[in-house]
């Protein structure tokens, strides 16, 4: 099947300084506020924040850039299929910060021919269509979105599962188009963000109370038992190692990081 096209994506050029800071990974030494207030002065309003509101992560960095910047936009990939729990956590942070969060949606002529041609739910049927589905409603918006952005923040950590561990906290993203991905929190723990969390009461997902530890679309996430790994209610029929959507994966297969 053959995606609507996307706006090609130009390569971001960025002055020596900051290039240098990435190639010798001087950025890995930072902590996350070292980082967001960096990356607020360098970058301004092409700097934004992608949270899932499906991980208290998201939420941390919303909290943390607002505290520097409370103009610093967020945006949130709607695939259509997300839970109304998370649909909730969009409302409450545009009310407790006065934010107004970005919803991206997917192109919709993709979707009515891929669910046409597949089914509702193809994703439960084969890899293929699993991934499919996943770049039609998340990597194509997302990289559509990201054209208009020198820079984006992510909530990904190295201990959320193995296909992480070896992110770091500043990258070019080459399947981006070349954009900074800034990754604060890489060396956090799980207990760290909650302490976080709690120290500041940032609103989370609510379903994190009732066994979610993450939150991704409704038909791909279920609830995990107690001394489960953190991901593993995510397209949970999928062995470990392809377990991703594709949004992180490019910059961390091949091992460039720049
Ligand atoms: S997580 Fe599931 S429903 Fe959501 S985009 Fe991926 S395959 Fe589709």
């Amino acid at each position: 099947m053959s995606l609507h096209s996307v706006a090609t994506l130009e390569e971001k050029s960025f002055d020596n300084n900051i290039l240098e800071l990435v190639e010798r990974d001087t950025i890995e030494s930072w902590s996350a506020e070292e980082i967001l207030t960096w990356a607020v002065g360098k970058f301004s309003d092409k700097l934004t924040i992608a949270a899932s509101f499906g991980a208290p992560e998201g939420m941390v960095l919303v909290d943390m850039l607002h505290r520097l910047d409370p103009a610093t936009r967020v945006f949130v990939l709607d695939t259509g299929r997300l839970h109304p729990a998370t649909y909730d956590l969009i409302d409450r942070v545009r009310d407790r910060y006065g934010k107004s969060v970005e919803v991206v949606f997917p192109n919709h002529e993709d979707v009515e021919k891929m669910v046409r041609e597949k089914g509702m739910n193809l994703f439960y049927e084969t890899l293929k269509n699993r991934q499919l589905c996943c770049q039609i409603r998340k990597v194509q918006p997302m990289r559509r979105h990201l054209a208009g952005f020198d820079a984006y923040v992510t909530g990904l950590r190295r201990d959320q599962n193995l296909n992480r561990a070896d992110t770091r906290k500043a990258v070019l993203d080459s399947s981006q188009g070349g954009v900074m991905k800034l990754n604060p929190l890489a060396d956090w723990t799980h207990e760290r963000v909650m302490d976080y969390v709690g120290l500041h009461t940032v609103p989370i997902n609510r379903l994190h109370r009732e066994g979610y530890p993450s939150v991704g679309c409704e038909p791909c996430t279920r609830a995990v038992g107690l001394g489960d790994d953190l991901r593993a209610g995510r397209w949970w029929w999928e062995n470990d190692d392809v377990k991703e959507c594709g949004l992180h994966v490019q910059e961390e297969a091949d091992g460039s990081g720049i």
